[in-house]
């Protein structure tokens, strides 16, 4: 992706550890290389159609001189979110600032800290199947949408499925969200349990009725494999309650572990459960409680 640098931005601020620094002050040096498609500036020649690096100085300075943080690694990562939410353009920033005077007693030119951050674009299904669904859903969504480091790019209708996993409960509502957020894989889910929380989602039974159910399936095409969280979400392969409608908004996303479409899982998956169904008329499955697998 094309660059736009500023190098070398000269700033006053206070931040530090030691009270002496933020009594007395000190010089902070701050680059920032802002990642953006050039392209249609490239041909209309127009300021508008770009980023004005001179703005995006000013808002260097401005935060740097109005703020005070202990560490550079504060200073850095508000400064890269001021960036990212105020300029449109911008996908992605790395921000590096320095500071020549740090109080080290030892020789040397510098210290600095460097961070990269960017938007990535994710996608989340939600379900629900107890109290007002739609509204949860619709209030869940709204919660996204106030989330300072998240924005709601589009969301999928919603469609009425049967349970699965073997507990008797009510049909549920499932939709699909694309959203872009500057929150890591964590954070997302600090987020998104954050929600059900607030929609009193309980969690009596695994599998079990809920308000509300907020998944991540996707992050950008990276692949997380932690205690607490999978990307891409397990089962979504084997869901059609999540292929169904992320196939709505998003059929050309990849999976990036089987390195599939969305819509070629969706189709994979609805052929596999055309299979069932014939094979179960024809007297060799004999389980109908799988007859709508994926439902
Ligand atoms: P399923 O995960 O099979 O859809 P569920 O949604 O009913 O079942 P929950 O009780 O909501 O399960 O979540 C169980 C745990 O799954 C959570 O505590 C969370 O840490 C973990 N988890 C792992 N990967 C993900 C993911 N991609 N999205 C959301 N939660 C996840
Ligand atoms: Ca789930
Ligand atoms: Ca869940």
């Amino acid at each position: 992706m094309d660059r736009i640098c500023i190098k070398g931005l000269e700033v006053f601020g206070k931040h530090g550890v030691l009270p002496a620094e933020n009594a007395l002050g000190q010089k902070f040096v701050i680059s920032a290389t802002l990642f953006c498609d050039t392209r249609r500036a490239g041909q209309s020649d127009r300021l508008e159609d770009s980023v004005n690096y001179a703005q995006v100085s000013e808002l260097l300075k401005a935060e740097t001189e109005s703020q005070v943080f202990r560490l550079l690694e504060a200073l850095a990562w508000h400064l890269a979110k001021e960036v990212l939410l105020h300029f449109e353009l911008v996908q992605g920033v790395t921000l590096q600032i320095e500071k020549p005077w740090a109080p080290v007693h030892l020789p040397m030119d510098t210290v600095s800290v460097q961070i990269h951050r960017e938007w990535q674009q994710a996608y989340l299904g939600v379900g629900s199947n107890l109290g007002d669904r739609e509204n949860q859903i619709r209030a869940a969504i709204d919660f996204l949408r106030e989330d300072a480091l998240t924005r709601v790019v589009r969301v999928s209708s919603l469609i009425e499925t049967e349970p699965v996993g073997g507990v008797e409960q009510g049909d549920f509502l499932n939709g699909a969200i694309e959203i872009a957020t500057l929150r890591s894989p964590e954070e997302l889910l600090e987020l998104t349990q954050g929600i059900e929380k607030k929609l009193k989602r309980e969690r009596k039974i695994h599998w079990g009725p809920r308000t509300i159910d907020l998944d991540i399936l996707l992050y950008g095409r990276e692949v997380v494999q932690l205690e607490n969280l999978c990307i891409p979400h397990i089962e979504m392969e084997r869901r059609m309650f999540v292929l169904e409608p992320l196939c709505q908004i998003a059929p050309y996303a990849v999976h990036p572990v089987s390195g599939r479409r969305v819509q070629e899982l969706r189709q994979a998956l609805s052929l596999e459960g055309d299979w069932e169904d014939k094979s179960r008329s024809e007297g060799t499955e004999k389980n109908s409680t799988n007859a709508r697998k994926g439902f």
